[in-house]
């Protein structure tokens, strides 16, 4: 199989396969933080969330949710569609946590009285600000049509995975997703949705660290990262395909 590198990212390398409207991402192991000032590996991650993001893209698919995956030929592959990416990261939250409490002053833990939806603008060199919607359409980073369908998106998916992780024991605090656009210009989920790019706690935990079941654990140093991951595919994997009843 001829393969091209086109991109290579903190978590993943992207290759052209032999069909043009058909990328392979290729999920890896490596860990950054902080806006890559803090750097490392966390085993087996590629490979948890490739099957993590593929699970929860199907179950999106399901719910009528356009995303760009395509299906799953290796643990830690995943074939997508070419998307053009909008340079904004949506994050959706239910529970005030990381940069919001910090910019805020509001408690962590504190639930929001409806979910937030916020964009931020995905440029390293700026550090990825906080964006209004005016700055946003200012940089016509997306057409006004563009941006109401994706809170939209971003609103119904959260809908969607709030109600699915509270299943599998987990509460999901906030999450960041990112869109691209297809040679229709229809908009499409994309990337990945993993504990890499989601707050997850254990809803059986009350403990402030020991609840934590992301890369939280890998940012503040709080050990068991690799078992976490994998605790997560598990509970994820177990709700998707319950054990046969005896
Ligand atoms: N997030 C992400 N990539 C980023 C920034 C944030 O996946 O570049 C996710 C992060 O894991 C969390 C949510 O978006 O689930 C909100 O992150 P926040 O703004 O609180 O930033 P942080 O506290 O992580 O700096």
């Amino acid at each position: 199989m001829s393969q091209s590198k086109r991109y290579e990212g903190k978590a993943k390398i992207i290759y052209q396969s032999e069909e043009p409207e058909i990328l392979l991402s290729h999920f890896k192991d490596d860990a950054t933080a902080f806006n890559a000032q803090k750097q490392g590996q966390i085993l087996g991650k590629g490979e948890v969330n490739c099957r993590l993001s593929a699970a929860l893209f199907e179950l999106l698919e399901a719910a009528g949710i356009t995303t760009h995956y395509i299906d799953q030929p290796a643990p830690n592959q995943m074939r997508v569609r070419a998307v053009k990416i909008l340079p904004v990261e949506v994050v959706v939250r239910n529970i005030a946590a990381g940069s919001l409490c910090r910019q805020t002053g509001l408690s962590q833990g504190t639930v929001l009285p409806s979910p937030l939806v916020e964009f931020y603008f995905k440029n390293d060199q700026l550090g990825d600000p906080l964006l209004t919607r005016d700055r946003l359409l200012l940089l016509e980073l997306a057409t006004p049509e563009q941006l109401e369908q994706l809170q939209t998106m971003a609103l119904q998916i959260n809908q969607h995975l709030k109600t699915f992780f509270e299943r599998c024991g987990i509460t999901l605090v906030d999450f960041k997703l990112e869109f691209g656009l297809d040679q229709e210009q229809k908009l499409r989920v994309a990337d990945e949705i993993s504990p890499d790019t989601c707050r997850f706690w254990d809803r059986a935990e009350s403990d402030p660290n020991a609840r934590v079941m992301d890369k939280d654990r890998f940012r503040r140093d709080l050990g068991e990262v690799e078992s976490t991951y994998q605790r997560v595919l598990e509970r994820v994997l177990a709700q998707i395909a319950p054990p046969l009843q005896s």
